[in-house]
């Protein structure tokens, strides 16, 4: 928190603290010690745009339920790890994570505009989370420019867009000047939790040659209103294609009608939806996770709700740092004859016949 290059725009601050919550109606002063105990383990921020968004008569409110702290994170399970996608056994020098042999993850710094309750990264994210130094900063290049297989550096942290435009654009030229880096994709809420963020500085800063991507997380339909959908056209009118990536969380967008919506949402803001995770297993977060059945139900709702462009690819990290599987429904199976059976967006299996057998008389 103390540096300034990672501090949210002047006059958006968020808000931090549990009485500061309390006071802005977020959460009644009974449950103000119990928040107290969480803010104890775990980071705290709402920003403006995220706080207007909370309707505090509904208490269930899916955008209150990814923000407002609760009790529930200090009940850890002995499933849940403190590293749920095994960062830690992948790293090989600071900020760096090389799972994938053609792309690795650079997380410059451990800041984010917002903490959401659910992050896969709680034990490591927050303000007290160091950033790289500039000279670890320089090492984690370093040892890309040294890696010729790696094709793509994804950036994320914390929230790399939390960084000032001036460190952004540093980044983004260091990487740019990596011959074999062909593409630099950003993962970030802050289009979301904090759009007045991506002005036309922040814009400028992500211009290269090489293809900028930017990864845009979003829950929910209402987490992209006006003001969202202008960074983002702000984003897309420089050239940056968008993706979406979504966490499937219960009680905030575990049933079809609201995933449609977002999804819809996204697309027509022209973001791509890419992923939609199934819930990590990170300390604290089992108020938050569906089953995987319940999760290939609904994804397998979507098929015929939503158009094909509004399709995220259902994923799971799976737990130890063995990367990411899809793990959407099946449409395919075979009868017992060993013929295909494809399944239709209304359930009804069709048969497919098999290839015609070659007769070797
Ligand atoms: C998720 C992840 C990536 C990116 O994976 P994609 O499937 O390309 O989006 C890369 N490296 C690590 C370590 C990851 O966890
Ligand atoms: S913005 Fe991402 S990394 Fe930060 S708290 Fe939310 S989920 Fe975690």
């Amino acid at each position: 928190m103390s540096d300034p290059a990672i501090l949210p725009t002047g006059g958006n601050r968020p808000l931090r603290r549990p009485d500061e919550l309390v006071e802005a109606g977020l959460a009644p002063a009974d449950r103000l010690a119990a928040l107290e105990r969480v803010a104890a383990r775990y980071a705290i921020a709402i920003t403006p745009a995220m706080a207007d968004l909370v309707d505090p008569t509904d208490p269930d409110d899916p955008i209150a339920r990814q923000f407002v702290p609760d009790e529930a994170e200090l009940d850890h399970r002995p499933e849940e790890l403190a590293d749920p996608i095994g960062d830690h056994s992948h790293s090989p020098v600071k900020g760096i994570v090389h799972r994938y042999p053609d792309r690795v993850l650079l997380k410059p710094s451990h800041a984010c505009p917002v903490y959401c309750r659910f992050c896969f990264r709680r034990e490591m994210v927050g303000p007290g989370g160091e950033a790289l130094t500039p000279a670890e900063l320089a090492a984690a290049i370093g040892y890309i420019a040294d890696h010729p297989e790696v094709w793509e550096v994804v950036i994320t942290g914390g929230d790399p867009l939390m960084l000032s435009p001036r460190r952004l654009g540093e980044l983004v030229r260091a990487l740019s000047a990596v011959p074999h880096v062909a593409v630099i994709r950003f993962h970030s809420r802050v289009p979301v939790v904090d759009p007045g963020r991506i002005d036309a500085a922040l814009v400028a800063a992500l211009a290269t040659d090489k293809a900028v991507w930017v990864a845009v997380h979003a829950n929910h339909a209402r987490e992209l209103g006006d003001e969202q959908a202008a960074a983002c056209r702000r984003l897309t009118q420089a050239g940056i294609p968008l993706i979406g990536q979504s966490v499937l969380l219960k009680g905030v967008n575990d049933d079809v009608a609201t995933l449609s919506a977002l999804l819809r949402r996204m697309v027509a803001l022209r973001i791509k939806p890419y992923y939609l995770h199934h819930g990590d297993l990170a300390p604290g977060t089992q108020q938050f996770r569906t089953s995987i059945d319940e999760g290939q139900a609904l994804v397998r709702a979507l098929r015929g709700a939503v158009s094909g462009l509004c399709q995220p690819t259902y994923v799971l990290d799976i737990p130890g740092g063995h990367g990411k599987a899809p793990i959407g429904p099946d449409f395919l199976a075979r009868d017992t004859a060993g013929h295909w059976l494809v399944t239709d967006f209304r359930g009804q299996s069709h048969r497919y016949p098999p290839p015609a057998t070659e007769d070797k008389g």
